[in-house]
């Protein structure tokens, strides 16, 4: 029955949820084996031995929630807080596209200093900079006017997971959110034009085979371009500091099913894979994942962003995070690719660099000259300092 479901999957790239629960509830060490070859033969036919690298800057640990499971929700008083700079993370994007990098993921809290206009200007700076590179934010919940605005300065992508698709389990994990509310955003950055990412935790408190499997069903009725899923990792000054946790073979098990059921999604092998086994990330790549993301965030601040703990690559520079990548992409034959990595189911908007520059030509944003653009960036960051409301400034905070 479990082999006969795999095939069908394989085939079919659907299941229904009696189906996908049986099956998550009844493979032995066997059939994980034989999903994770499906899987990753899947991943080799859609995107050949290519495994995308993306440049992840973490610039700010400030957040305004409070979800029960992360290290830096706001009544953790114990984290030291930061907020790079706009220069700061512009100039972190210079190092990256030096190294080859044409991706950044500009990911932080919910910090609400940067306010739509910082964020609308920041990324318009580094679209004028960058043209040929996409620009992903990772920054939370925000309105449909803040994300028309986004775009239109020349963000492409967005990456936000839903966490979990179970009512009852949303709610108990984020006490000051709403599921609709986050269905609202994921909605909006869909018909906005983004391409989108969705993604959940494996092995959270109460969570069920059934709450899994909504999780399944609500990406193949989504279908966002990306997918984050990494195993929940408990952070001793969180609520949940005495769980237990997600393990890797339950997480490999969802991204192997995920590829096999979003046949065309970006996968990425998650850092806390990483973090859980020191070839978990390895491990991932070979079940059908075929992202990496290297923190090329300063070293300085990098501790300081541990949404659980332990969390790997910390101390590394990006130039040895990068060579020790490529030595662990190519330790499972697989192949380096440093371009855009754009969804293929977004291909047809991005058909050259050239188009990709045009999309956002006649944003009010990317108009008029650089020197403008940066200088009203800069001046965001150095005027409005003094107006955080921790009053310590805008780059480290107390
Ligand atoms: S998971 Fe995100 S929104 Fe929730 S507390 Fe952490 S950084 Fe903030």
């Amino acid at each position: 029955m479990v082999l006969s479901l795999l095939q069908k999957l394989y085939r079919e790239n659907q299941l229904n949820s009696e189906e996908l629960l049986f099956l998550l509830t009844h493979m032995d060490a066997a059939d994980r084996g034989k999903l994770y070859e499906l899987s990753h033969r899947t991943a080799l036919r859609v995107f050949g031995r290519n495994v995308y690298l993306r440049a992840l800057i973490e610039f700010s640990n400030v957040c305004r929630r409070n979800c029960r499971y992360c290290g830096i929700r706001a009544q953790n008083s114990g984290v030291s807080r930061y907020r790079m700079t706009p220069q700061e993370i512009i100039d972190c994007c210079g190092r990256a596209y030096a190294l080859g990098f044409r991706t950044f993921v500009l990911q932080s809290g919910e910090d609400p200093w940067f306010t739509e206009r910082r964020v609308t200007e920041l990324v318009a700076s580094i679209r004028r900079r960058f043209p040929d590179a996409a620009i992903t934010l990772s920054i939370g919940e925000r309105s449909t006017s803040e994300y028309e605005a986004f775009f239109e300065a020349g963000a492409d992508r967005f990456l936000m997971r839903h966490e979990t698709a179970s009512p009852w389990l949303y709610k108990e994990l984020h006490p000051d959110m709403t599921m609709e509310n986050r269905r609202r955003c994921l909605q909006d950055l869909k018909r906005i034009g983004y391409q989108v990412g969705a993604g959940f935790m494996v092995g959270l408190p109460g969570q069920r085979p059934e709450d899994l499997v909504n999780d399944l069903l609500f990406l193949k009725d989504f279908e966002p371009d990306m997918v984050g899923i990494g195993p929940f990792i408990p952070h001793s000054q969180t609520p949940l500091a005495s769980s237990t946790g997600g393990t890797l073979e339950d997480s490999l098990v969802m991204v192997a099913v995920t590829r096999l059921l979003l046949p065309e999604c970006l996968l990425p092998a998650t850092t806390a894979l990483g973090t859980l086994h020191p070839i978990g990330r390895e491990k991932a790549l070979a079940a059908g994942a075929n992202v990496l993301m290297p923190n090329v965030s300063p070293v300085e601040v990098r501790p300081k962003y541990q949404l659980y703990e332990n969390k790997i690559c910390v101390d590394e520079d990006f130039e040895h995070c990068q060579s020790c990548l490529r030595w662990r992409i190519e330790s499972v034959d697989l192949d380096v690719d440093m371009s855009r990595g754009d969804s293929p189911a977004s291909r047809h908007l991005f058909k050259s660099p050239h188009e990709i520059q045009g999309l956002h030509a006649g944003s009010k944003f990317t108009q008029g000259s650089e020197e403008h653009a940066t200088n009203a960036v800069s001046a965001a960051g150095v005027s409005e300092a003094g107006q955080s409301s921790t009053g310590a400034g805008a780059r480290y905070l107390p």
